[in-house]
């Protein structure tokens, strides 16, 4: 069945078609590892797997790259400002390869916890600077650059076209704003490909224009032409990509080969938090472990995310969590029911279930319609092996690994196990005024009770 995706460069939905015939070939721009990822960054992640399950779940081979960053990535994207890596090391008084090194392995920690799908290769840049030189020299010896005292630019004059991605229209101020941060700089929209490291910069390697370091966009446009070609199916990364990153990606394609690099441009929206921006000074920047500590397993926001399309915001708000929280359980527990029962279904309808999902999630990964599905399968009344199999299938794209689960018995607090044994023993000698007392005790202590053939079942709410 055919995949509709959109495309940010077409800016329409198209039937994807990949250059090979059965294999897709991405690559999706990675986390900058200066701190821990947030759960918007996350959000971004779960896209990125989203994707990945989907076109597995279509039968396709993939060759998927994702990149790490760590040097070269300025505190604003347009080349102003410190390297976010070195300011993060002055800041914790730290060696910044060793900063590198402690968020990266938080991040891809992170993916484990969230079950991401892993991309085949993940590329880091501190480890691809040869292959970056050789990069830039093209570009050079193809005309698209100039050099300043401190920095080669791309010169994006030289183009048929800047800003395909966002058909640019930059604000005034935002332009003279990007000249002023070098004065020899010739076009506002220029940005620069390798500069040369400052004395007290610690992360520089020697090169042919002396000890310098590579520009953030460079190092991406380098890595996926090293690991997918010159062309490749997806790119993927934030709508905050799009007006400088992925625009200078393409740029620098077309200084080194003449080409776009890849032919789908697929971007996640943002996630807010009560309508607003995510940030440390606001309070409001949660990482995956503050979820954990708030009583959240990280299934939780997967969950949460499921309930929105890619390319809406979602606002983050704990009582959004708290219905994803209840969602997941009403999704295992519908699960195990069906794995229990032993109803039969007619093949027509699991049929049925199966054309509608896959119609959702190829229809641009419609993934609140696709799970509109999975309720319904949840909900039928009939409790089915068959049913609970499909929930497995289906579970490929949801990413919970559903099979696994087992139900969690907690353990009762001390001062509630006191209560129940009384009761026990009060129903034991008939003292039902003694029993319904300690229950209504439980009931407003938020347990629930129930009195079966096999005896009293007391849960927490
Ligand atoms: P960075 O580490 O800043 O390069 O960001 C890593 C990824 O997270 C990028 O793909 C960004 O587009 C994405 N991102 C950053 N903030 C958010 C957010 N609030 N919601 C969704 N994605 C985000
Ligand atoms: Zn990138």
């Amino acid at each position: 069945m055919k995949i509709n995706l959109y495309n940010t460069l077409t800016k329409k939905k198209e039937e994807f078609k990949p250059i090979n015939e059965g294999k897709v070939c991405m690559y999706s721009c990675g986390p900058t590892v200066y701190y821990f990822a947030h759960i918007g960054n996350l959000r971004a992640y779960l896209f990125m797997d989203m994707l990945r399950r989907v076109l597995k779940y279509n039968g396709y081979e993939l060759r998927h790259v994702m990149n790490i960053t760590d040097v070269g990535h300025l505190v604003s994207d347009a080349d102003e400002g410190e390297d976010k890596m070195m300011k993060a090391a002055r800041l914790e008084n730290k060696d910044p390869f060793a900063i590198a090194e402690f968020y990266m392995n938080a991040f891809l920690e992170d993916l484990k916890k969230l079950n991401i799908d892993m991309p085949e290769i993940i590329a880091r840049a501190t480890e691809h600077i040869p292959c970056m030189e050789e990069y830039v020299k093209k570009i050079i010896e193809n005309g698209y650059a100039y050099e300043t005292e401190n920095t080669i630019y791309f010169d994006t004059t030289k183009l048929d076209k800047y800003g395909l991605l966002s058909n640019k229209d930059v604000k005034e101020e935002d332009l003279e704003a990007r000249i002023a941060s070098d004065p020899n700089k010739k076009n506002p929209n220029d940005f620069a490909l390798w500069i040369k490291a400052p004395e007290n910069h610690l992360m520089k390697w020697d090169s042919f224009w002396g000890k310098c370091y590579p520009g953030w966009h460079l190092e991406c446009s380098a890595m996926s032409n090293k690991y997918l070609g010159e062309q490749f199916d997806i790119h993927t990364g934030g709508v905050d990509h799009i007006p400088v990153h992925h625009e200078n990606e393409i740029a620098q394609s077309k200084g080194y080969s003449g080409k776009i690099p890849a032919n789908y441009w697929m971007h996640v929206e943002f996630l807010q938090v009560n309508g607003g921006k995510m940030s440390k000074s606001l309070k409001n920047l949660y990482t995956i472990e503050d979820l954990k500590q708030r009583g959240y397993e990280p299934a939780v926001y997967r969950m949460f995310n499921l309930g929105t399309h890619y390319k809406k915001q979602i606002n983050f708000t704990f009582e959004a969590m708290d219905a994803a929280k209840i969602a997941l359980n009403r999704l295992r527990d519908g699960y195990l029911k069906h794995k229990n029962g032993n109803d039969d279904v007619e093949a027509s309808v699991i049929k049925e279930y199966e054309q509608k999902f896959l119609e959702a999630i190829n229809d641009d990964l419609n993934m609140p319609v696709a799970m509109s599905v999975v309720w319904d399968v949840i909900k039928n009344n009939s409790k089915s092996k068959k049913l609970a199999a499909l929930i497995e299938k289906f579970d490929e794209v949801m990413g919970f690994d559903i099979k696994s689960y087992v139900p969690q018995v907690e353990e009762l607090p001390e001062d509630i196990k006191k209560f129940v044994n009384e009761r026990n023993e009060a129903r034991a000698n008939r003292n039902w005024a003694e029993s319904d007392r300690l229950r209504d005790e439980l009931i407003s202590r938020g347990y629930s009770v129930k009195d079966g053939k096999e005896g009293t079942i007391v849960e927490k709410i």
